[in-house]
């Protein structure tokens, strides 16, 4: 006879109790996930009906860059944030409908810019994958890194170290390579890869995670940095974004990618202070989420538009 051993006893049903908190935490979880997906939404229906040809968008990746240019239908993603944030990279490229990307950059090989790479391609067309010299000291050996090779080699895209002076097309947008020009064998931060981007009357300057020595060798160069949208270097750290810089791009806006409460203290004050110096628009992604800025070349219209509102002290 098959039936209940004598002496086992059923396991317990959850007391009701139990359920009522289970059930609540659920509710909460559900409200919590519909709020950030009606801001998300809000934000992505308030681009789809913008008349900007031309987009530069911080995703809000947490600590770490993951950057999206579109110009005229076409894409460039720099940088894909940690791993974990690889999702979340796919799903806004999904909720703008890129199912190819023209350029794939990689600023330099730290896993908070190309940890998510893999995931944020994966089921794309890529083009081409663009990196900076990296000097043969500095070749990371983490995980993130092993997972981008592969990447990239799945990809079947056209690879290609860039330069300064190599300029490339997005459309109409002109992206000229401005930085490393000389490598550092000590940081990787500043082998970043810089690159100042033109549209029509616009301009924009993503810096990677570039400290003051790859800054210092950029001002050197005398090269037009005038941006009126500027990534600042390194999640907003103090050791770069100098007054000498900052009044060479002259930027109108600035977004700085980095996380609420980071174990680095980014981004620093002084940086904050310095950038109050030139511009009142400056954006960070730990309040405002996603940033967003867009060009309309009919109307010459310039703006910036953010996932969430800036909370007001
Ligand atoms: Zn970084």
């Amino acid at each position: 006879m098959f039936g209940q051993p004598k002496g086992r006893k059923l396991p317990h049903p959850p007391k009701a109790k139990n359920k009522l908190i289970y059930g609540v935490v659920v509710a909460i979880l559900m409200l919590v996930a519909l709020f950030s997906a009606r801001i998300k939404s809000q934000m992505i229906q308030n681009l789809r009906q913008s008349d900007a040809d031309f987009q530069v968008h911080v995703i809000d990746v947490g600590q770490g860059d993951s950057i999206l240019v579109c110009a005229d239908g076409h894409a460039m993603l720099v940088d894909s944030g940690e791993a974990a944030s690889g999702g979340k990279v796919a799903e806004y490229l999904d909720a703008l409908g890129i199912k190819e990307i023209d350029y794939a950059v990689a600023s330099h090989f730290h896993a908070d810019h190309i940890g998510g790479f893999s995931r944020a391609i994966e089921g794309r067309k890529v083009g081409t994958i663009l990196e900076p010299e990296c000097p043969e000291a500095l070749i990371p050996t983490s995980v993130a890194f092993e997972t981008y090779l592969e990447a990239v080699e799945k990809s079947g895209a056209a690879y290609q170290t860039a330069k300064p002076g190599d300029t490339f097309s997005l459309g109409n947008a002109q992206i000229t390579v401005v930085a490393p020009g000389v490598m550092d064998e000590e940081n990787l931060n500043n082998d970043s890869l810089v690159m100042r981007i033109t549209y029509q009357h616009t301009s924009c300057l993503l810096t990677g995670d570039m400290e003051s020595s790859e800054e210092s060798w950029l001002l050197e160069q005398g090269t037009d940095l005038q941006a009126d949208f500027l990534k600042v270097a390194h999640h907003g750290s103090a050791n770069g974004s100098g007054e000498a810089l900052l009044s060479a791009v002259k930027p109108s806006f600035a977004a700085i990618s980095c996380a609420r409460e980071n174990d680095y203290g980014h981004p620093a004050a002084s940086t904050l202070d310095r950038l109050a110096q030139v511009t009142n628009e400056v954006y960070v992604t730990a309040d405002s989420g996603t940033v967003v800025y867009l060009y309309d070349h009919e109307t010459g219209h310039k703006w910036v538009l953010t996932e969430k509102q800036e909370e007001t002290p």
